[in-house]
């Protein structure tokens, strides 16, 4: 799958000091992960970063809805069929998950997964389906129908045919996990950036904030404006490349689970706030309510702040935020 990173990482090094900043680039969960922490020596740096990939890739095992062998699938295979024990990773996991969809009134559904794909978006598509056909792809699609016992640690899709998928939390998720594992294991300072969903804790070498570009969706060279992030998340979800046009209305690859359309008149959503899981999933959710009710929404949510860019290139950001332009753009 291409992805388009919306955020880039910057990463300055200065060699008068004596930690650094180690990198490694890496395909895991199918997207591309760049992995940075700040180390004292080559060696230490890349123990880091091993371990680091091994915490991503054991959540893939977990999570991942192709690998037929993770607990994600045995749960979509006994769809309306049985109840199956997962780990309580998994389990809570679907629990933060399913409290996310009840807060945007099912804008956000992990049961998007069972969705059929009558949209294209690579220019093939000259019509609009019809609304049958499009009422008919989300049937299977209901948050309310995933079934958790906390008792029995119990995960149930009540309809056959049902699916789940992680695919806007997994690896924001990730992203989280890692930091925490490497922070345990006394790392002062790193950045876990999955595609444009990251999540980056202490400071670079020359003590000053790790900054991330907010670029412009359409002209990924130019930088909107720099922002500095503390010990916090920044997630971006959107694609350019990913959207067609009808009579000039700009629809997104995102689609609304509750109505099978996809969502409109945004370009690119980006999410600050302290975990990256939560930012992923909000970032999505946004783009399927669009800008005034995304808006208005983050708004409402204590230290969570987003830029989203429209359909026309307008940049908009919620209350809390200062963004200053880039001057050389
Ligand atoms: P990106 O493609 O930039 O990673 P997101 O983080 O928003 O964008 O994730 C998009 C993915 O999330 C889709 O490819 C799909 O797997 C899944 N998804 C799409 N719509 C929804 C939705 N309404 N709720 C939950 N997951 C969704
Ligand atoms: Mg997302």
């Amino acid at each position: 799958m291409k992805k388009t990173l919306f955020i880039l990482a910057f990463l300055a090094f200065y060699t008068t000091f004596s930690q650094e900043v180690f990198n490694s680039t890496i395909k895991l969960m199918g997207s591309r992960f760049d992995i940075s922490v700040v180390a004292n020596s080559k060696t230490e740096g890349d123990a880091f970063i091993a371990t680091a990939i091994e915490e991503i890739t054991r959540i893939e095992k977990l999570i991942s809805s192709w690998d037929e062998n993770s607990q994600t699938s045995l749960i979509n295979s006994q769809a309306g069929v049985k109840p199956v024990k997962v780990d309580l990773e998994l389990f809570q996991l679907i629990e933060r998950a399913l409290k996310i969809s009840k807060l945007t009134s099912g804008a956000f559904d992990i049961s998007y997964a069972s969705m059929d794909k009558i949209w294209k978006f690579d220019g093939s598509m000259t019509s609009m389906p019809s609304s049958e056909a499009i009422k008919k792809s989300v049937e299977k699609v209901n948050y309310q129908n995933i079934i958790l016992n906390p008792k029995e640690q119990t995960v149930f899709l009540k309809q056959k045919g049902m699916k789940i998928g992680f695919g806007a939390i997994g690896k924001g998720y990730a992203a989280d996990k890692a930091k925490r594992l490497l922070q345990s294991k006394g790392v002062q300072a790193g950045i876990i950036n999955a595609s444009g969903d990251l999540n980056a804790w202490g400071k670079q070498p020359n003590d000053t904030d790790w900054m991330v570009a907010i670029v412009n969706p359409l002209n990924k060279e130019k930088v909107f404006s720099w922002l500095p992030v503390n010990n916090s998340a920044v997630v971006t979800s959107g694609n350019y490349e990913k959207y067609v046009r009808f009579n000039g209305e700009l629809y997104s690859h995102i689609i609304d689970p509750r109505t099978g359309y996809p969502s409109k008149g945004i370009l690119s959503v980006s999410i600050f706030t302290t975990s990256a899981e939560l930012a992923d999933a909000l970032a999505t959710s946004v783009f399927v309510m669009g800008k005034e009710v995304g808006l208005d929404f983050i708004n409402q949510l204590k230290d969570v702040e987003c830029i989203i860019v429209d359909g026309n290139n307008q940049i908009i950001t919620s209350n809390n935020i200062e963004l200053k332009q880039n001057t050389n753009d």
